[in-house]
C-alpha cells in the first residue's frame, strides 16, 4: 500500500486519482496485516485497488468527475465496494471518469482528463486512456493499483481496458449491485473489475459479484468461483464471428487482430463460426436514445435540494437553473437535452418506444445464436487503438459516440463482455479484442479470454 501510494505521487501527471485516501488505506492494510496474522485472511487480503468515482464510499468524496458533486461525502457505502472491503481489498482513491459516465475518453471530467501511460511510438502526443472508466485503466496499466472497479453503461470497461492493455470485464446484468453506485442509465449500467490479467479479474469479479436486497434487480444466483474456470479447457466451445460487425472502414488492422484472435481459439480446440447479429447496426443509435432518455431521469435529483452544490436564485425556479447550468458539464447538459426531447409527448413512440423495440430484437439475435449452439461470439473491442487528447472532442459529438460501435449491443442485450489485450497497433498501442457470453455465464469468459491475453 505504501508503495502504490508513493507511485501515484509521483505519476500525479496522469492525473488518474481524483483524490487518494492514504490515512484510511494504511489503517486498512494494517487490519489487513493483523487479519493475516491471525489467519483470518480474506480473498482479497490486503490488495491495493482503486474505485471509480461513482462509487459511494463511506466519508469519502465522491463526485462521479462532475461539479455538481465536487463536495459530496456519502454517508453510506456501495453494496460492491462494501463486497470488496468485506473480502480484505484496501482503498487507495477514487479514479477519474468522465462527467457521470457519458463518454469515451475521460476527457468530459470536471477534474480534467486522465493521460494514458502508452505512447505511439517515437512520439510523446499525451493519447486518452478510454472511458468512461479511463483513471480506472489508466491507473491499472501505469501499476497504480493493483486492480480497480468501473462500471459499464456501454462500454466504460472494455474500451478503456482495450487502449491500455488492461483485462476488463462487463459481467452480466444484474450480477453486480448497482446500489450505491451514481445513476447514468440504470437498464444499462453495471460493475466490474479492470485489472492486469484475466485472472485477477476473475478475483475480483467474485468478490463484487452478489445478490443485494437493495437493488431489484441483482439476481439471486450462486456466483461461480471463476478463478477455478482460468487456464480451463475451451475444446468444443463453439465461438461465432458476427458477420455485420465488419463494419465499413474497419481498418486492415483490428481486421487482422480479430482473426489473430480467432485462430488463437481454433488452435485452443474451438470451433469457430459465422454467424448473423442482423440488427447490430441498429445498436448505436438506439443505445443513444435509451442512455441518453434514462439519464436525463436519473439527473434530474441534481436540483440543489435533494443534492448538488446550489447556486442562490431569486425564486426556486432561478435556483434550479443556476444550480443545474453552472453544475452540469457541455456533454452532460447536451445528454439531458436529447434525453428529455426523446421522452416528451409527441417524440416519446417516434424515438423512445422505437429504441426499446430494436432492443428487443438486438437482445433476439444474440438469443437466436445462442440457442443454436454458439458458447461465445468473438468481436474487435473498439475500432481503433487509444487517440489523442482532443482529437475527438471538438465540435461533433458523434465523432466519439462512434467508439462505442462493437459495445454497446452487450448492454442492450444485459449480457456478460470481456476485453483482452491482444496485440499491438503498428504504432505500438494496445488493441483489445472482446468475447462476449450466454447470460450469466461470465466463467467461460475467463477461460477463453486466457487464450488470447
Ligand atoms: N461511451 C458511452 C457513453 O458515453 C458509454 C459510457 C459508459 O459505459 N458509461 O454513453
Amino acid at each position: 500500500t505504501t508503495a502504490y501510494l508513493g507511485a501515484i505521487e509521483t505519476a500525479g501527471a496522469l492525473n488518474a486519482y481524483v483524490l487518494t485516501t492514504p490515512d484510511k488505506a494504511l489503517a486498512m492494510a494494517k487490519a489487513s496485516d493483523d487479519r493475516i496474522a491471525k489467519g483470518e485472511a480474506g480473498p482479497l487480503e490486503g490488495i491495493p485497488l482503486g474505485v471509480k468515482d461513482n462509487y459511494a464510499v463511506d466519508g469519502v468524496r465522491t463526485t462521479a468527475g462532475s461539479n455538481i458533486l465536487k463536495n459530496f461525502v456519502p454517508p453510506y457505502e456501495s453494496s460492491v465496494t462494501a463486497n470488496l472491503w468485506q473480502a480484505g481489498a484496501v482503498l487507495l482513491g477514487k479514479l477519474n471518469q468522465d462527467e457521470f459516465a457519458m463518454g469515451s475518453s475521460t476527457e468530459s471530467s470536471a477534474f480534467g482528463p486522465t493521460v494514458n501511460p502508452w505512447r505511439r511510438k517515437g512520439s510523446s502526443q499525451p493519447l486518452v486512456p478510454g472511458g468512461s472508466s479511463g483513471g480506472s485503466a489508466a491507473a491499472v496499466a501505469a501499476h497504480l493499483a493493483a486492480g480497480a472497479a468501473g462500471t459499464d453503461t456501454g462500454g466504460s470497461i472494455r474500451q478503456p481496458a482495450a487502449f491500455t492493455g488492461t483485462v476488463g470485464i462487463k459481467p452480466t446484468y444484474g450480477r453486480c449491485s448497482r446500489w450505491g453506485i451514481v445513476a447514468y442509465a440504470s437498464s444499462l449500467d453495471q460493475a466490474g473489475p479492470i485489472a492486469r490479467s484475466v485472472n485477477d479479474a476473475a478475483l475480483l469479479l467474485r468478490a463484487m459479484a452478489g445478490h443485494d436486497a437493495k437493488d431489484s434487480t441483482s439476481v439471486d444466483l450462486p456466483v461461480p468461483d471463476y478463478q477455478q474456470s482460468c487456464g480451463g479447457s475451451v475444446k468444443g466451445k463453439r465461438i461465432g464471428i458476427p458477420r455485420e460487425y465488419r463494419v465499413d472502414g474497419m481498418s486492415a488492422e483490428i481486421a487482422a487482430l480479430w482473426d489473430k484472435g480467432a485462430d488463437m481459439l481454433r488452435e485452443a480446440g474451438a470451433e469457430i463460426v459465422e454467424i448473423s447479429l442482423p440488427h447490430t447496426k441498429y445498436a448505436l443509435p438506439a443505445y443513444y436514445i435509451v442512455a441518453l432518455a434514462e439519464a436525463s431521469s436519473n439527473l434530474a435529483r441534481y436540483d440543489g435540494v435533494r443534492y448538488g452544490e446550489r447556486v442562490a436564485g431569486r425564486d426556486i425556479v432561478e435556483m434550479y437553473e443556476k444550480t443545474r447550468a453552472s453544475g452540469f458539464g457541455a456533454e452532460v447538459r447536451r445528454r439531458i437535452m436529447i434525453g428529455t426531447y426523446v421522452l416528451s409527448a409527441g417524440y416519446y413512440d417516434a424515438y423512445y418506444l422505437k429504441a426499446q423495440q430494436v432492443r428487443t430484437l438486438i437482445k433476439r439475435d444474440f438469443e437466436t445464436v445462442f440457442a443454436e449452439g454458439v458458447d461465445a461470439v468473438l468481436a474487435p473491442a473498439t475500432p481503433s487503438p487509444a487517440f489523442g487528447i482532443g482529437e475527438k472532442s471538438g465540435a461533433d459529438p458523434v465523432e466519439m459516440y462512434l467508439q462505442d460501435v462493437f459495445t454497446v449491443t452487450l448492454n442492450m442485450a444485459g449480457l456478460p463482455g470481456i476485453s483482452v489485450p491482444a496485440g499491438l497497433s503498428s504504432e505500438g498501442l494496445p488493441l483489445g479484442l472482446q468475447l462476449i457470453g450466454r447470460p450469466f455465464e461470465e466463467q467461460h469468459l475467463f477461460a477463453l479470454g486466457q487464450v488470447i491475453e
